[in-house]
């Protein structure tokens, strides 16, 4: 049950574009369907030749293979789809052997306009609306329809001599009734599906992007636009089990803002809002890969580096240092804004995160105590 559960998933999922998981659908159901059709037609062409005396297979052989042949083309479409993952492919071989080889076969040999088979070419329209982009669903639905009508023009015409070669049972010569019916119900079907699959589509696009809006929103500090503390700690936990597997070193380097107080209590708060900002931005420029830049408390930031050592972060931090020194983060402040920040990097003897994050933590508090503007790790101790 659990497989089944997880093989519909991977072919019909939310994960799938949505004509990925239309096709999928359109040629499973389409074998589907046509083992039903095949059964449907089985059952009368039985019912006929008992009434008439006749051999089953006498009278039944070429509309039951051209069935079977539909079986096998809709799950050969799937395959095909399914091995080279070229949707485009997949769908133009669908519409030109449905539309030119099956529709046009069942049509003649499964008995023509009086059976009902022109019920089927609406599928063929709906296919064409729904898995093709605006400029080549006009031409194929042009093509299309041209083409229904030729074949409906054809089996009327030919009426007499096909139902002698082919057809199983006799049907009245309806069909220009039958064609005006079949235009209709195709065109009208077709184009309620369309709006009904556009509807839909521009209603997940949105979704899609309230999602994305929500995901940033619970992961992002609103004032520097760098990570919150959140989503800190669980990159750092998985920083280390990326460690524990690759052994890539793991480093941070926690920062605070010298003296900040007084920035405030100086200038103000909003000036002291825009020395966060323009921090945060000095350290979001030095991001390569893998960092993130993370707003830990008030004017507390942590850079986390997947894969730098210890001494990298160092030299990165010194870097960052040096630059806060000399940018101007407000035209109001009068002197030099500095920060002062402590490295670590990981090892296996930390427990937690936390324990991690408390040696970067310590390594600020020495910069801070030994005079501030500076950078403190391992190596500066020892
Ligand atoms: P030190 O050099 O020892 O770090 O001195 P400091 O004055 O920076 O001391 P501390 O780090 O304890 O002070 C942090 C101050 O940052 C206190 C608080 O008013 C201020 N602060 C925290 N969050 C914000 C914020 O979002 N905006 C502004 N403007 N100020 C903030
Ligand atoms: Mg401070
Ligand atoms: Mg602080």
């Amino acid at each position: 049950m659990e497989k089944i559960k997880n093989l519909a998933i991977s072919l019909f999922g939310n994960h799938l574009p949505l004509r990925e998981r239309f096709f999928n659908f359109a040629s499973l159901g389409g074998a589907a369907a046509t083992v039903l059709a095949t059964l449907a037609s089985g059952i009368s062409i039985s019912r006929y030749a008992a009434q008439n005396g006749l051999d089953f297979w006498n009278v039944g052989l070429p509309g039951m293979t051209i069935c079977f042949a539909c079986i096998i083309f809709f799950l050969l479409t799937f395959a095909i789809f399914q091995i080279t993952k070229k949707l485009n492919f997949a769908i133009m071989v669908c519409l030109i052997g449905l539309n030119f080889v099956l529709f046009p076969g069942l049509f003649v040999t499964v008995g023509g306009i009086g059976s009902g088979m022109p019920i089927y070419f609406v599928m063929g329209l709906v296919f064409t609306v729904l898995m093709l982009d605006a400029k080549p669903m006009f031409i194929m639905f042009f093509i299309e329809s041209i083409w229904y009508a030729l074949i409906f023009a054809f089996s009327a015409k030919y009426a007499t001599s096909l139902q002698d070669i082919f057809f199983i049972m006799p049907y009245d010569l309806m069909y220009l009734d039958e064609a005006m019916d079949f235009f209709t119900v195709g065109i009208s079907t077709s184009v309620l599906v369309k709006v009904l699959a556009l509807c839909f589509e521009h209603q997940q696009k949105r979704t899609n992007e309230l999602l994305k809006q929500l995901e940033e929103l619970s992961v992002k500090d609103p004032l520097s636009g760098a990570y919150n503390r959140r989503f800190l700690l669980r990159y750092i936990e998985s920083g280390i089990e990326k460690h524990k597997e690759t052994r890539a070193p793991l480093s941070i380097i926690m920062f605070d803002i010298d003296k900040f107080k007084r920035v405030n209590d100086d200038f103000g708060h909003l000036v002291g809002d825009d020395v966060i900002k323009g921090f945060s931005e000095v350290l979001l420029q030095s991001c390569r890969n893998y960092d993130v830049v993370a707003r830990y408390g008030g004017e507390e930031f942590i850079l986390v580096m997947p894969g730098a050592s210890e001494e990298t972060a160092y030299a990165r931090a010194e870097q960052i240092r040096a630059k806060v020194e000399t940018t101007s983060f407000s035209d109001e402040i009068d002197r030099p804004v500095t920060v002062s920040g402590g490295v670590a990097t990981y090892t296996t003897t930390y427990n937690t995160v936390e324990e991690f994050i408390a040696v970067a933590d310590e390594h600020l508090y020495t910069a801070k105590e030994t005079g501030r503007n500076r950078i403190v790790w391992r190596g500066s101790i020892n």
